[in-house]
């Protein structure tokens, strides 16, 4: 396999923390921390947060809680690149002692003339080297009171070529490079200086990471190798599209990871979502975290971007509902319920087997507390719906049945036959004495099969609930 180096495998997730863990970000972290596991490598998390005006503590806590549903732990860290503001600093002086970096004093000014001089010319605009030293090169002399930025000495001939994992042999010319700000004037280190010191430093053999990155890794490369640093491999997984075609964002649905638990989605729904968005094992749709890290290698990432599905999210949360404990999707409808007036009294139905007659045919756990709001409120059916269900015709039969319940051995099916017996006595079909059943047990014409909601509701609910309609 190509992907494969001969030293341990080392990646990283690196999130800038400016907002939540998007989807695209939380795929990228599960394909990094997918093939350290695979060849039983280290998964480590450094956090971005440099840039000072858009970073924030909330954003940090954001990502870390969204690693953390989805239960995706590192190995290492999680690094903040703004406690190793002196390290940067420590690689900047080697590099200006080593003159692979210089002080560039030109004005942002003289830049942007520069810039639109070129512009002019037809040329691409890049800075045109005045302050970089070079053999019998006379510099200008320093202007006073100004700080200069330090700037990398980018190859002036030749070319970067990295074979990218996922999008094959790329190679950018030097010419099209800029000699890259490496520190401001006030000394911060820059961006794509961060990035390249950290993966050195961390050892990262392979770096994942969405291919908005993809023009910075020829800068990357080329530090990289003025800092005698090995290579890492790269590859460039494509966007998450919405349906559409457009670039995902909030107009189709939630972007951010830790809106899905709140809208009752299961992690492993979402891994296994994830998972398939730009990757393939053969035709395997439905597969456990553990049968992925078995199988995810680089070599069968997508070229092309992935378009998000709702539905096909929907399907595999519904799939894996059907599989889960029912005690753990109790936990998690309850406190949706609790939010919408649902009581839990001693002597209300058990709601782990009320979930176990509605996860079924739930999209998301939100649907199961919908649905099982209905045993654990006082039932306000439609005065209308009454008159129209609840007739004097069926009253009898409610009377009897309401008798019987007292009786019966409480049981789905039990409740069935005495049912049917009760249909037979007063020659009913089953909605004649189904729907004013469930009008007044549930305050509603639209409920699961009656004998399971009866069995569920227990003998004495289901009296008290009768008892103002059948004297
Ligand atoms: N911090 C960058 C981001 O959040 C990722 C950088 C990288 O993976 O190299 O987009």
């Amino acid at each position: 396999m190509t992907s494969v180096t001969s030293s341990p495998v080392r990646t990283r997730f690196a999130p800038s923390p400016t907002g939540y863990l998007h989807l695209g970000g939380a795929r990228t972290a599960l394909f990094s921390w997918a093939f350290a596991r695979r060849f039983g490598g280290t998964f480590i998390l450094r956090i971005e947060d440099t840039d000072l005006e858009r970073s924030t503590p909330e954003a940090v806590q954001a990502i870390i809680d969204g690693m953390q549903w989805l239960g995706l732990a590192h190995d290492e860290g999680p690094f903040y690149q703004m406690r190793r503001m002196d390290r940067y600093r420590e690689v900047i002086a080697q590099m200006l002692a080593q003159g692979t970096a210089y002080y560039c004093y030109s004005s942002p000014q003289e830049v942007e003339a520069m810039r639109e001089r070129q512009r002019a010319a037809g040329d691409k605009p890049r800075y045109d080297g005045t302050w970089r030293p070079a053999q019998d090169k006379t510099l200008p002399p320093v202007p006073a009171d100004r700080q200069p930025v330090v700037r990398f000495c980018n190859p002036l001939d030749g070319e970067v070529t990295w074979d990218d994992v996922v999008k094959g042999p790329i190679t950018i010319s030097n010419q099209e490079m800029d000699d890259l700000v490496i520190a401001r004037p006030d000394g911060t280190p820059t961006y794509n200086f961060c990035v390249v010191v950290d993966d050195w430093d961390m050892g990262i053999t392979h770096v994942i990471r969405g291919d908005d990155h993809v023009n910075n890794t020829p800068r990357q490369i080329n530090i990289l190798k003025a800092l005698g640093a090995p290579l890492p491999l790269y590859g460039h997984v494509p966007m998450i599209l919405g349906a559409d075609g457009e670039k995902l964002s909030k107009r189709h649905g939630a972007v951010s990871v830790m809106d899905y638990p709140a809208q009752g989605y299961l992690p492993e729904a979402m891994l296994n979502y994830l998972a398939r968005l730009g990757w393939s094992h053969g035709d395997e749709e439905v597969f456990s975290m553990e049968q992925f890290c078995g199988w995810f290698d680089l070599d069968h990432l997508s070229k092309s971007a992935a378009q998000f599905n709702p539905e096909k999210l929907n399907w595999l949360n519904n799939h894996y509902i059907k599989l889960a404990d029912n005690v753990r999707l109790a936990q998690l409808a309850q406190p949706l319920m609790e939010r919408e007036g649902a009581q839990f009294t001693p002597g209300a139905p058990d709601l782990a087997a009320v979930v176990g007659l509605l996860k079924e045919r739930a999209n998301t756990v939100n649907d199961i507390a919908t649905a099982a709001l209905i045993f654990y409120r006082t039932p306000a059916p439609d005065a209308a719906l009454v008159a129209q269900h609840v007739t004097p015709a069926i009253t009898p039969a409610l009377a009897d049945f309401a008798a019987r319940c007292g009786q019966v051995e409480w049981n789905r099916a039990a409740l069935a036959a005495m049912i049917k017996e009760v249909l037979a006595q007063h020659q009913l079909k089953m909605p004649q004495l189904a729907m004013p059943l469930r009008l007044l047990l549930a305050g509603q014409l639209q409920t699961p099969a009656i004998d399971a909601v009866l069995e569920l509701f227990g003998r004495e609910n289901v009296l008290a609930r009768l008892a103002a309609f059948v004297k």
